[in-house]
């Protein structure tokens, strides 16, 4: 049977797109559907949504030819996490884990746009845009997708990257677990009196964490956890008595702000599918799992899903075979559950009761004075085997 393309991606969000671009440098034909239109190049002043990209994940991205403009991306060499009282504190730096930085931080759009852009110059990608399916069946040695523009699509595998609320993965009738923390993280893009663009930090409080993320120039992108109600209080008031409540909860280190740029806030939910694989299709990023944001992982943990499957389908010989399948859910399942069980604990040590954020403590004060800890918590950030000696 001729099949239209090796692999259809459904969603050509950051990792999608990530695949597509590492799939097509390979030579391997890929039909990318997208239900919005091509991203356009990112103007003005920063976008609200940042991630942090760790080295595992930008040596992926760099991998498929994609070039991040230099002067988006804001390395970062350190990242404290300390609990508010000053309680408990632990510092890391990149240069203890002889990296030169942990990574960069990158707006979406930045990273989306740069993504596509590769995929203009593969050959052997096409993108389908202002489409979504509306059915899918399998055969024995490939899948059908029907869109919702009249065409119908087929493909030897079809990967599902279209984000938490996946079509595919409803389609497929695959179930996920979910949690709601009743929490919502206010993004707030400020520009700082003081430069402090080579550290990250992020401070506990009972009512949930609060994070600087530093960007390129006197700029940062404050993220603020709490609870449904006080975020929605605190989104009536104006930029300028924001700015005061800021310098008030924040800690001294983050100095005066000049001003508040742009805010929104985001709901957290915490959502895992039942299974990442079905007959010829397989699930990838959002829409296979969504952790608690304070680790900074989410995107991180989906790119390593697109890289691990990428080198399946680049070394096997038929991509959605089901042993290729199978070793994809394997070894994904297992470091994101380990991701999703570590930021859930996070959360619960330092925004539970009193006895759980002294735990809390001890364990920052463990990670402190135990170099190995350290270096191990720094390597599985990294996206890194913390086992695996040097
Ligand atoms: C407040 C907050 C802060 C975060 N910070 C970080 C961080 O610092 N580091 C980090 O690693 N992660 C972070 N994350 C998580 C990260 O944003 C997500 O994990 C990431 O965006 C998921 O990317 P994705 O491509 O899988 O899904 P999405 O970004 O949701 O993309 C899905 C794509 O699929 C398309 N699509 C949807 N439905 C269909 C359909 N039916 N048909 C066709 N196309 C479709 C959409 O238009 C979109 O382009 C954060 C999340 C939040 C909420």
């Amino acid at each position: 049977m001729q099949w239209d393309h090796d692999i259809v991606i459904v969603g050509g969000g950051m990792v999608g797109a990530a695949l597509a671009a590492r799939l097509g440098d390979a030579d391997i034909s890929v039909g990318l559907v997208e239900r919005g239109s091509a991203p356009t190049p990112p103007s003005g002043d920063y976008d609200l949504r940042i991630s942090s990209l760790n080295a595992r994940s930008l040596a992926f991205v760099e991998a498929s030819g994609t070039v991040l403009p230099e002067d988006r991306c804001c390395p970062f060499r350190h990242i404290d996490v300390a609990n508010q009282d000053g309680s408990g504190h632990s510092l890391f730096s990149a240069h203890d884990s002889g990296m030169d930085d942990f990574g960069i931080f990158i707006e979406n759009r930045t990273l989306q746009y740069a993504l596509w852009q590769r995929l203009e110059n593969l050959p052997s990608v096409t993108c389908y845009t202002q489409c979504a399916p509306l059915s899918t069946m399998a055969a024995s040695t490939g899948r059908m997708l029907e869109l919702d523009n009249g065409k119908t699509l087929s493909a030897r595998l079809i990967v599902g990257a279209d984000g938490a609320h996946s079509t595919l993965r409803e389609l497929a009738g695959i179930g996920v677990s979910s949690h709601d923390y009743h929490q919502r993280a206010m993004i707030i893009n400020v520009e700082t009196e003081l430069p402090q663009q080579d550290i990250s930090w992020q401070y506990f409080t009972p009512t949930g964490p609060i994070a600087m993320l530093p960007l390129s120039g006197q700029r940062a992108s404050l993220v603020w956890y709490d609870s449904d109600e006080a975020t929605k209080a605190r989104e009536q008031l104006s930029n300028d008595a924001l700015k005061m409540a800021i310098e008030t909860a924040f800690p001294e280190r983050l100095g005066k702000l000049t001003r508040v740029v742009a805010r929104a806030s985001f709901p957290i939910k915490r959502q895992h599918a039942k299974r990442y694989i079905g007959k010829r299709l397989a699930l990838i990023g959002d829409a296979a799992h969504v952790v608690h944001p304070l680790a900074g992982q989410g995107l991180n943990i989906g790119l390593h899903d697109a890289d691990t499957l990428a080198e399946l389908i680049i070394n096997g010989r038929d991509p959605g075979d089901y042993i290729s399948l199978h070793k994809f859910e394997c070894q994904r399942r297992l470091a994101n559950q380990a991701m999703i069980a570590a930021t859930d604990s996070f959360h619960h040590l330092f925004t539970g009761s009193k006895p759980l954020r002294q735990l809390g403590d001890l364990s920052l004060h463990l990670a402190e004075r135990v170099p190995l800890a350290k270096r191990m918590m720094m390597q599985q950030a990294n996206g890194l085997n913390p086992f695996k000696m040097r």
